[in-house]
């Protein structure tokens, strides 16, 4: 079940989800560009690329990355989220089609999830200082987190889509779109088709916990990606599963955290109480069509916590690894479909 030593020396480890690479630099290597972006990392491996074309995709996935970034960082002032949130009014501002794409289905997975995951969240993001605001010397006060939750709901946000283009609305001035929880799988996305739309077929992307693998590595075998154990450790394997061109994302609550009056604080906030999660949950893994579904699904189970997200899963078919730390203890759960993707490491 668990990879041999060789390859936990020579994964990449990625907030989560890694990609294990192999270790022979020979004949068999993929071409690999990498760099950091949105906080984190990308990764770009390629199989049975040329060398040689190695410049000329780096200067394409880097302005990529540099676009969506500057359509969806709330940690940049100009960028176009940004701008949308500073905007008082409630006069539709116009947006990408990929932007009003990751609202739509971040919309959708927020009602499905009950509203555990809220794209709307970010005024308690900030306010537990997981966002561009300063982190806090003083757990919030409850008159704090209910003025932040009178800024919240998605029932105020709308995307409009009219043959000149996409909208987005907001009906509460005060709103503030945090999309940090879909970006890695936004970015993820546009990696896998900018590197087909380049006419390359095998290849597996990722940024930060977000992966899209499709076709074969450069020894003519599945891509494999693994799962993490939820410790502070850089190389410890979970689990490992074939994509087969599908898009993965983790959450996990052990990596993003700081102490505030000596309590762990994640940076997973349930809506329903307006502070971070405090259950046993600490890493959800979602397969799904997309790299920015599973993005989105992975921090609504986050929040629902162990029992209500394998429920969740099992009525929306989701293919869902859940692990659960009490004491020293990990367990892990999944549903029927994440099964289809499990693999022993070769
Ligand atoms: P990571 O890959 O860093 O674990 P996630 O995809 O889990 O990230 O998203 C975490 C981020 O999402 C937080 O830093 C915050 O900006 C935002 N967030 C926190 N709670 C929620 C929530 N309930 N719904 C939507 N977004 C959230
Ligand atoms: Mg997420």
């Amino acid at each position: 079940m668990f990879p041999k030593p060789v390859y936990l020396r020579c994964a990449l480890l990625l907030c989560g989800v890694s990609i294990l690479s192999a270790c022979d630099r020979k004949a068999s290597e993929p071409l690999v560009i990498e760099g950091k972006t949105m906080g984190t990392f990308y990764r770009v491996s390629l199989a049975g690329v040329d060398k040689n074309r190695e410049n000329a995709l780096r200067a394409q996935i880097e302005a990529q990355l540099a676009d969506d970034d500057h359509q969806l960082s709330t940690y940049k002032d100009d960028s176009v989220l940004s701008r949308f949130n500073q905007y008082q009014g409630n006069v539709p501002q116009p947006v990408s089609a990929g932007m009003a794409d990751a609202v739509v289905t971040s919309i959708r997975i927020g009602r499905l999830t009950g509203g555990a995951m809220d794209i709307t969240v970010g005024p308690l993001v900030n306010l537990w200082g997981f966002g561009p605001d300063k982190q806090p010397v003083k757990t919030p006060t409850p008159e704090q987190i209910a003025a932040a939750r009178q800024r919240i709901g998605l029932q105020h946000l709308k995307v409009i889509q009219q043959s000149d283009g996409q909208y987005l609305q907001k009906d509460l001035p005060g709103m503030y779109v945090d999309l940090s929880t879909v970006g890695e799988g936004y970015a993820t996305d546009h990696l896998a088709r900018l590197i087909e739309g380049n006419g390359i077929s095998n290849y597996l992307v990722s940024v930060g916990g977000a992966v899209v693998s499709r076709g074969h590595n450069a020894q003519g075998k599945p891509w494999q990606v693994a799962i993490q154990k939820p410790t502070d450790k850089e190389t410890a394997v979970q689990a490992i599963v074939d994509l087969q061109g599908m898009g993965i994302s983790t959450s996990g609550s052990y990596r993003n955290y700081y102490e505030l009056d000596g309590k762990r604080l994640s940076h997973i906030i349930d809506p329903a109480t307006g502070a971070p999660i405090t259950h046993k949950l600490v890493s959800a893994t979602v397969i799904a069509p997309t790299a920015l579904e599973a993005d989105g699904w992975d921090t609504g189970l986050m929040v629902l916590g162990t029992h209500k997200a394998l429920a969740l899963a099992e009525k929306q078919h989701l293919a869902v690894y859940l692990i659960t730390k009490e004491g020293d203890t990990f367990k892990t759960y999944m549903s029927p479909q994440f099964k289809a993707y499990l693999k022993d490491p070769e």
